[in-house]
């Protein structure tokens, strides 16, 4: 079995669109109020906000893919600090609780391997991101919302952990 995480957003960077109000595009971050319960994914807890919750809006610089396939990506997180998800194998409830995710998948070169794309709702992610993590060209796999095209999490997969026993 492939084993894979979540990555959310580091809790410096998240730490620092709190405390600074700035993005990493130095644009004012926003804070809006969570309106309904699956349309404000937090990019760092990797769940989403409930109805009411204040939550902000900036474009974050998520790395990898660089090169030709670079983009940043506008994101919400919690107002309020909240610890990073860290579950091994799971798919964080923001991929899942979304209506329509794409599946992304780069090569070591970050280059998008196109035929291991895949657009279905976040309910039905698991066949094809086992799919993308277990083909031996992917390097990694961004997971965003198919209609706005934003990042929801980058997905890798994880190496053996060294046995204990004999
Ligand atoms: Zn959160």
């Amino acid at each position: 079995m492939t084993r894979y995480r979540c990555v959310p957003i580091g809790t410096d960077i998240a730490e620092r669109f709190r405390r600074s109000g700035r993005d990493d595009f130095d644009n004012p971050v926003r804070t809006v109020t969570a309106t309904d319960a699956s349309g404000f994914p937090c990019r760092q807890c990797l769940c989403c906000a409930d109805p009411g919750e204040p939550m902000l809006l900036g474009s974050y610089d998520f790395g990898r893919p660089r090169g030709i396939y670079w983009a940043p990506s506008p994101i919400f997180l919690h107002a309020r600090s909240c610890g990073s998800f860290v579950t091994a194998d799971v798919v964080a409830p923001i991929l899942r609780a979304n209506t329509l995710v794409s599946v992304r998948s780069y090569d070591a070169a970050d280059l998008c391997l196109y035929d291991l794309g895949h657009v279905c709702p976040g309910a039905e992610i698991d066949a094809p991101l086992l799919r993308a993590l277990g083909d031996p060209r992917t390097a990694f796999v961004n997971v965003h919302t198919a209609r706005p095209g934003c990042l929801l999490s980058r997905v890798e997969r994880m190496t053996a952990s060294p046995s204990a026993a004999p």
